[in-house]
This record gives C-alpha cells, sequence and structure tokens, in this order.
C-alpha cells in the first residue's frame, strides 16, 4: 500500500477527549450538563443499534443521553407530540429521531418540527437551507466528519477540485455545500446515477468522495496518482464483513491518501453528532 491511511478512529478519538474536557469544564462551571434525545419508532435492528451506540458514545463523555423507544405502530400525531414535548423540553440541546422511519410515518414532516436550536442531525430542511446559502447552524454529521478527515490529513480544499459520489440530502449535498462557501473554496463536481463517465470525471480530482452504497464502485483506473480517497459508503461483503465503496486494495496503491471502512468516516459522524451536541448546548445556554 503506497497510499497514507487516513484514520478516523483515531481521530475520532482525540476529539471526544477534547469534548469531555469540554464538557466537564461546561459541568464546573456552569452548572450545565449538555443533553441529547434520541427517538427510535419500531423494531430495526440496525436502527436499534445505532441508537445504542450513540447513546454509549454520549456516555463516554459526559453527555446525558436520553433515549425515548415507541412501538412500530406509533401515529404520526403522537410521534409530533413527543418531538414537540423534547422541543420545549430545557434539559435536551439536541434531538435526533433515528431514520429510517415506519412507512406510515412522514419523516420530512417530522424533522421540520425539530426546533433548529436543537437540529444537532442537521436534517430539518431550514437547516440544510441555511447551509445552503453560507449561513450554517449545525453541520450535518457525515459531511462534518469527511471535513475533519480531510483537515487532519493535511487536505488543503481551497482551489482543489472534489469529486462526492453521491447526492443525498444526508451525504453528498451538504458535503458538496460545505466544501464550495467561502473559506473551504473547493471547485465541487456532484455525481449520481446519471452521471456520464464517472471515471473520466473522477481521474480529474483532487479528492474523492464515495457516498453511494455500491461495493467496489470506486476502483484504481479511476483516481488519479496521489489524489485523496474517502468512501462514506458502508457496505455487506458477501462474506458478511463491513465494506466501503472503494475498492480499497487496489485504490490504496494508487491514491495518496486513503479512509479505511471500518474505521474511517464511520467513526467520525457518530463523534460530530456529539460536538454538535456540546455546540447546542453552548448555544442554548448562552456559553463561549
Ligand atoms: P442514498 O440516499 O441511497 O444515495 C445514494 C446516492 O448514490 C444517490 O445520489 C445515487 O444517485 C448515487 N448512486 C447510486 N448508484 C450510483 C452509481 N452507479 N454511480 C454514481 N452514483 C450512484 O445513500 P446515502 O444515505 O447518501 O448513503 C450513501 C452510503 O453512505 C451508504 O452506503 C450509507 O450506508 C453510507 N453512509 C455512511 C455513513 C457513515 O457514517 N459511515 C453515514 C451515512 C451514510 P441518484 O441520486 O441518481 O439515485
Amino acid at each position: 500500500m503506497t497510499a497514507s491511511l487516513i484514520d478516523g478512529k483515531e481521530l475520532a478519538r482525540t476529539l471526544r477527549g477534547r469534548i469531555a474536557d469540554e464538557v466537564t469544564r461546561m459541568g464546573a462551571e456552569h452548572d450545565v450538563v449538555p443533553g441529547l434525545a434520541a427517538v427510535l419508532v419500531g423494531d430495526d435492528p440496525a436502527s436499534k443499534v445505532y441508537v445504542g451506540m450513540k447513546h454509549r458514545d454520549c456516555g463516554e463523555v459526559g453527555i446525558a443521553s436520553r433515549m425515548i423507544e415507541l412501538p412500530a405502530d406509533t401515529s404520526q400525531d403522537d410521534l409530533e407530540d413527543v418531538v414537540a414535548g423534547l422541543n420545549g423540553d430545557d434539559d435536551i440541546d439536541g434531538i435526533l429521531v433515528q431514520l429510517p422511519l415506519p412507512d406510515h410515518l412522514d419523516a420530512r414532516r417530522i424533522q421540520e418540527l425539530i426546533e433548529p436550536a436543537k437540529d444537532v442531525d442537521a436534517l430539518n430542511p431550514y437547516t440544510a437551507g441555511r447551509l445552503a446559502i453560507g449561513d450554517p447552524t449545525f453541520l450535518s454529521c457525515t459531511p462534518y466528519g469527511v471535513l475533519e478527515l480531510l483537515a487532519h490529513a493535511g487536505v488543503d480544499t481551497v482551489g482543489a477540485h472534489v469529486v462526492v459520489i453521491g447526492r443525498s440530502n444526508l451525504v453528498g449535498r451538504p458535503l458538496s455545500n460545505m466544501l464550495t462557501l467561502k473559506g473551504r473554496d473547493a471547485t465541487v463536481t456532484l455525481a449520481h446515477s446519471r452521471t456520464r463517465d464517472l471515471a473520466a470525471v473522477c481521474r480529474t480530482a483532487d479528492v474523492v468522495v464515495a457516498a453511494v452504497g455500491r461495493q467496489a464502485l470506486v476502483t484504481a483506473d479511476m483516481v488519479r496518482p496521489g489524489a485523496t480517497v474517502i468512501d462514506v459508503g458502508t457496505n455487506r461483503a458477501d462474506d458478511g464483513s463491513l465494506v466501503g465503496d472503494v475498492d480499497f486494495d487496489a485504490v490504496a496503491e494508487v491514491a495518496g491518501a486513503i479512509t479505511p471502512v471500518p474505521g474511517g468516516v464511520g467513526p467520525m459522524t457518530r463523534t460530530m453528532l456529539l460536538q454538535n451536541t456540546l455546540e447546542a448546548a453552548r448555544r442554548r445556554r448562552g456559553l463561549v
């Protein structure tokens, strides 16, 4: 392997240490404990695992975490009432509603109801709109993690050509918005399933970010020698192991730097949720 490894696990550990210190300081100086509420509707096993991990992460850094588990047949009105209650709960600084929701529930409507000051998952269209016009409130956790990984790897985005593959509202679109804001100043190509000759587009990139959900989509011939490759994708390989969207072994022989899966973007996404919750607590309580 010639590329240097961008270690998301290690960076996440460092950032969590800083968050924990800051939470301790807030408690000591202001008697404030940041609080995160996670709402889980139904029994989706993957969602249960994700919410459980977020709950543990909070405990690790001293953030108070409240898990609200609701049955799969919860009505839209009842879920809206729960969100309204959390909006008005002074102990709660951040609210996340774990997706996907059962089919009968309107997830967009629920996201719209989350108080922007507590929208630590940054999925409320208001939050996304503020980001798009260059006036961000919270940064969406996965793109935020990608930016931190790039900074950690010493990748200067100013003037760089970044190809983001995948245009979801969760990852690709907010990431492309963030990268083109003044200060980051990247030139971004946002690619998707209708992009013509994706390989040729990627070969012109200084940075390739793959956020698709398709194993081995990015192959070595698509990467310019020395380019940085960030793999957001998570897929189950035939043997059950977790793999990304990038053909890691082959691409690592061409790229200058690369993130692994697991141990790249994943731990950073979870860490940026903690960072946003801390930030929400600071802002809501008028602390610096
Ligand atoms: P998504 O909503 O399904 O979006 C996938 C995107 O990929 C779409 O824009 C789609 O294009 C595009 N796409 C599909 N096939 C393509 C192809 N052959 N060539 C180019 N683009 C193609 O997925 P998502 O929620 O953004 O998640 C993407 C991946 O990231 C998943 O594997 C997910 O598990 C992972 N993820 C990981 C983390 C983490 O923390 N590690 C966090 C979030 C997501 P169209 O728009 O044209 O359909």
